[in-house]
């Protein structure tokens, strides 16, 4: 235990990942040697009343595009870190000994061998350390795919049933996890003293603006878009506007997508005593969540994700929402990204290992993940390393991550947010979609090519979202509604007794946005790398027939250098 550096007391979230990352961790280290860290730290208004703040940093240097990364989750284990007080948890050095888990509660510290709960689905183990230790713990851990060291590796989280189904997913962090030896992270806050706050005037100013803005937009509110059909309403959304990327981002419409939606899931949710709504965690008000579950009502998975359902579905030619259930729990159960399995998948299945739309064998290849076959050891490391083993030129991939489920050619803006991000393709580090599909914040031409400043105000908005400890899907309303925005703000200043600006907290996200690049930029990375694959530039995509054509100096304007 130590108190946190003057100049960190008033950061959170990716603010303090980033930092610590930035400062403590060599920017060309390898990331599963022994000097990269892995640094867990719950957002500013985590653990607090704050509504739909529950959110946790998780960053390190990612063995899968060798940038610094942030990946952000939704779970009790942020809330219960924030509640004991602690900013963040650095995870540095390398244990040779067996795998351990360590358990944090009120003034304590303990390791366990944590060997018994070693090389087992993620399922099993968290009821079993539930038995064990309660059901009021957190967890954070990392599966058999990060113990094979495997680059699409997440870290997974406990959802409020104990389901590992929350995921901190993208960029290998799970493999940085298991390479310091570590498979688990338990956190009791009984007793633990809360979130101290500095000024509870201005903190619960704040929190009534967020509350009433959530309360009042249309996709953030309670029976609004994402509370009845969870973020899965994209679907039938990007679809019909043909960007829902089909058979490895061969065409960007299909009919059957309808089979896989958002609206289609529920009925089936409702009908089989699933849950919908759910929230990721207590305190959520929008509770975009939910737990699928087989025919009879049985193996609850948890949310099936619109990223998810379009990786390991349309993305795979599947159209069979029980086909991607089953994917989706193995992933969870295996502790795998959904959205670099699922581009995995497409490439492996465009280069011959099995037929588009084959569910079944799609289901085995996950098996062989599990048994650690040489083809499981392929497919544990994501699509760029699956393009090069199968002989694939088309692989949809930025800095070494697969691309989410936004075709860039007909929505120009994702695209120079996928190119530019320093996180390699994300879609919510400057989520362009919302002005430019949804008419959040305005309506744009999603083919107009000069995206360059649009993507920078996303990415700097978001980088201080990040730091919140707020859900990013708040942002719908607060881009929307600016008392929800200035809500967020003060409700950060209440926590830390700062006086920002919402205009100061959009330039601390700059400054935020521009450490990392500069950590990038240590690392080898320069302009020729904020692009994206060439089969997006030459390729047209129908049914639209666009080319991602947005001229490389308007990328290189994103940072102006
Ligand atoms: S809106 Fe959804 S993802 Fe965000 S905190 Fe709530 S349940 Fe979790």
């Amino acid at each position: 235990m130590e108190e946190v550096p003057e100049g960190w007391k008033n950061l959170g979230g990716r603010g303090l990942t980033s930092s610590i990352i930035a400062k403590e961790v060599p920017a060309d280290c390898h990331p599963l040697g022994p000097n990269n860290k892995l640094v867990f730290a719950p957002g500013i208004c985590c653990g607090t009343k704050a509504p739909t703040s529950g959110r946790m940093s998780v960053g390190g240097k990612s063995p899968l595009t060798g940038t610094i990364k942030e990946a952000n989750v939704g779970s009790s284990f942020a809330q219960k870190v924030g509640k004991l007080g602690i900013k963040a948890i650095i995870v540095q050095g390398i244990n040779e000994g067996p795998y351990q888990m360590v358990n944090i509660g009120k003034d304590e510290i303990e390791f366990h061998d944590a060997t018994t709960w070693s090389n087992k689905g993620l399922y099993g183990t968290y009821e079993e350390i539930r038995a064990r230790f309660g059901d009021r713990v957190g967890i954070a851990s990392c599966g058999i795919a990060a113990e094979m060291r495997g680059l699409g590796s997440g870290v997974a989280f406990n959802d409020p049933e104990g389901l590992p189904s929350r995921y901190a997913g993208r960029g290998g962090l799970g493999a940085v996890m298991a390479s310091r030896g570590l498979k688990y992270i338990v956190a009791d806050d009984s007793g633990g003293p809360g979130v101290e706050i500095a000024n509870e005037g201005m903190f619960d100013q704040g929190r009534k603006k967020m509350t009433k803005a959530l309360s009042e937009h249309d996709i953030t509110k309670k029976n609004g878009t994402l509370n009845t059909y969870g973020t899965s309403a994209l679907i039938n959304v990007i679809n019909e506007a043909g960007a829902l990327p089909q058979r490895n981002f061969s065409a960007g419409y299909d009919e059957r997508a309808s089979m896989v939606s958002g609206e289609k899931k529920r009925d089936i949710i409702l009908e089989r005593g699933g849950e919908r709504p759910h929230g990721c965690h207590p305190g959520c008000i929008i509770q975009c969540s939910e737990v699928w579950v087989k025919e009879g009502g049985i193996d609850p998975v948890g949310v099936l994700e619109y990223e998810s359902v379009w990786s390991l579905g349309p993305n795979c030619g599947i159209y069979d929402l029980d086909v991607v259930g089953e994917m989706n729990r193995a992933c969870n159960n295996l502790g795998l990204d959904t959205i670099e399995m699922g581009d995995t998948m497409a490439v492996a299945m465009e280069g011959g290992l099995a037929e588009f739309g084959d569910g079944k064998r799609a289901i085995e290849l996950m098996k062989e993940i599990e048994n650690k076959t040489p083809i499981g050891r392929l497919l544990v490391n994501g699509c760029v390393f699956a393009g090069t083993a199968f002989g694939v030129s088309r692989v949809p991939a930025v800095k070494g991550q697969g691309l989410p489920a936004y075709d860039p050619r007909p929505i120009k803006g994702i695209g120079v947010t996928y190119a530019t991000s320093t996180m390699g393709a994300d879609h919510t580090s400057g989520y362009a979609i919302a002005p430019e599909i949804l008419g959040v914040g305005g309506k744009l031409d999603p083919l107009d090519k000069n995206k360059a400043e649009l993507s920078r105000n996303f990415q700097n908005y978001t980088a201080f979202v990040d730091c919140s400890g707020y859900c990013l899907f708040t942002t719908f309303a607060t881009v929307d509604i600016p008392e929800g925005f200035e809500g967020m703000v003060e409700s950060c200043n209440g926590v830390l007794g700062t006086n920002w600006s919402v205009d100061e907290a959009i330039a601390l996200g700059s400054s935020i946005v521009e450490m990392e690049r500069d950590f990038n930029i240590r690392a080898g990375f320069s302009n020729a790398d904020d692009r994206l694959p060439e089969f997006f530039r030459k390729e047209q995509l129908p049914p639209s027939n666009e080319v991602f054509d947005v001229p490389e100096e308007e990328l290189d304007r994103v940072y102006g250098k």
